[in-house]
């Protein structure tokens, strides 16, 4: 049996699997076979776990309760959440074999709600990255473009989503690691607010900055995932005790009377004319739809970059001390003493982008540099959320590009870091600030290759931005649109 995650979203695999015409169980099958035919050129995940993912199947085909909208159908996991006696590593090899001894709390959430888990997805190390390169296992390619970046440093879960591998994935966003990959791979991808869904259990990035999110081919079911993770947990201080809306209750609503304010900067040096083009015309079709456009600025941008490599490196820095050789994954086999030991398993079990990171923000920690560097960054944090509460004192959303530019090519930019720093400064700001932010495909470059529209909403205010992507969404045909790698489902649907 073929099944075709082109043509079903969540809901309609939920009637399916509520009125029987299919089983979980087969449509696990259906999956994992299809990852085995697809993975060789997207190389998308970095394990499956066929046998774990086909009991779950079981379980809940005799069980029969499939009440939960997410019930009996697959998913991918970023491998930087923790799931119990399976191995999470980061995709670092420091963790390599490394087994956590609980679930990340989304994870136990999409238990509760009978989701079933077919893997772990490949990512950045440690989730340092834009284009998935510096992970230490493989390469993932893009859906579109074998020979192209998927994104990063969720670019697994970009990949596998728009490849039709799983209908939904799980990433995380620290700097745009979920908006970027889901521009680059032509899919929906929601960065939440700082605060809405738990970070428990999630490797820690930059712990001021990092947020877990989905990302789905369509908004509906962008806002069905965000409905299951969301929420208030003890486990994360930071978490946010606010109600959970329904995510889905604006969908339909359409974006007439809503203000939308684009900022000239979004449209600056350095911006490709084709993304530029692409998001203008996004642009004017939201004001078609009724919708009032206004240009505004947001003037600290341009130092949002310089600002966030300096904040996510000091807490990286202070995070990453926990991989020590001793207490999880790697140790380094020859080291001869207590020192040894730490030294030899960090130099030889972190990579070099995170190792650029740990000496870049314990060097802005120091006693010399700190005012300099992490103080100066903390201020301008500060001038970033103010641009950003100007705006939505008169404004329901901001637009504009996701990325400066599309996909690139595989080792294009990996060895050029500040190029690919520069490649994340639409999308950092909302995370100094904290903002909940969306990508939903615009159409595509000369090329074939996805271009990103960024919706940026006020904190907690994810159902308006999931109004305004759905409405854009319905308004053009590109969700029709499919990578020839959608081919490998011959006979298409079941
Ligand atoms: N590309 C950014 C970085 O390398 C964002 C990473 C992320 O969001 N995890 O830091």
């Amino acid at each position: 049996m073929t099944f075709n995650y082109f043509d079903h979203d969540l809901s309609s695999l939920h009637e399916q699997l509520k009125g029987g015409q299919i089983s979980a169980e087969e449509l696990t099958k259906a999956s994992l076979d299809n990852i085995k035919q697809t993975d060789g050129d997207l190389q998308a995940f970095l394990r499956t776990t066929d046998d774990q993912a086909l009991q779950a199947a079981k379980s809940i085909d005799q069980a029969g309760d499939f009440n939960d909208v997410l019930a009996g159908i697959p998913m991918g996991l970023k491998d930087n959440i923790s799931t119990e006696g399976q191995e999470t590593t980061g995709a670092s090899h420091i963790l390599e074999g490394f087994k956590p001894v609980y679930n990340a709390t989304v994870v136990k959430k999409l238990q509760d709600a009978k989701a079933i888990s077919l893997g772990k997805l490949n990512m950045d190390e440690f989730a340092m990255g834009g284009s998935t390169e510096t992970s230490y296992y493989k390469k993932t390619t893009n859906a579109w473009d074998h020979n192209k970046v998927p994104g990063g440093s969720s670019g697994g879960s970009g990949a596998a989503v728009a490849a039709g591998q799983v209908p939904y994935a799980l990433g995380s966003d620290t700097g745009g690691s979920i908006r970027q990959p889901a521009a680059f791979n032509g899919i929906v991808g929601l960065k939440p607010t700082y605060g809405r869904v738990s970070r428990f259990g999630l490797f820690a990035m930059a712990s001021s900055l990092d947020q877990i999110g989905p990302l789905t081919r369509s908004v509906k079911d962008n806002a069905l995932v965000l409905n299951a993770i969301a929420g208030f947990d003890k486990w994360d201080s930071t978490s946010v005790d606010t109600e959970v809306p329904d995510y889905t209750k604006n969908l339909g609503k359409g974006v007439k009377g809503m203000k939308i304010a684009v900022p000239k900067e979004y449209f600056g040096e350095g911006i490709d004319p084709e993304v530029a083009a692409k998001v203008r015309a996004g642009i004017a079709q939201l004001e078609a739809l009724g919708a009032t456009v206004d240009e505004v600025s947001l003037p600290h941008t341009r130092y949002g970059v310089a600002a966030y490599y300096i904040t996510m490196s000091s807490e990286a820095s202070s995070n990453l001390q926990r991989y020590d050789g001793i207490r999880y994954g790697f140790r380094a086999p020859d080291a001869k003493n207590l020192e040894e030991v730490y030294t030899k398993s960090r130099s030889e079990g972190f990579g070099n982008e995170v190792k650029r990171r740990i000496m870049l923000g314990t060097f802005a920690l120091s006693a010399g540099a700190y005012d300099d560097f992490f103080k100066k960054a903390a201020q301008i944090r500060t001038l970033i959320i103010d641009d950003f509460n100007k705006v939505f004192d008169q404004y329901d959303l901001i637009v504009g590009p996701t990325t400066p530019t599309p996909a690139y090519g595989l080792g294009e930019e990996i060895g050029d870091p500040k190029a690919m720093y520069m490649g994340d400064v639409l999308t950092i700001p909302v995370n100094l600030a904290g903002l909940p932010g969306l990508s939903i495909n615009a159409g595509f470059s000369k090329d074939g290759m996805p271009i990103g529209l960024q919706m940026i909403g006020k904190a907690f205010d994810e159902a308006t931005i999931y109004q305004a992507a759905q409405a854009f969404e319905e308004a053009s045909d590109l969700l029709k649109q499919r990578p020839a790698i959608a081919a490998a489902y011959q006979g298409g649907d079941k």
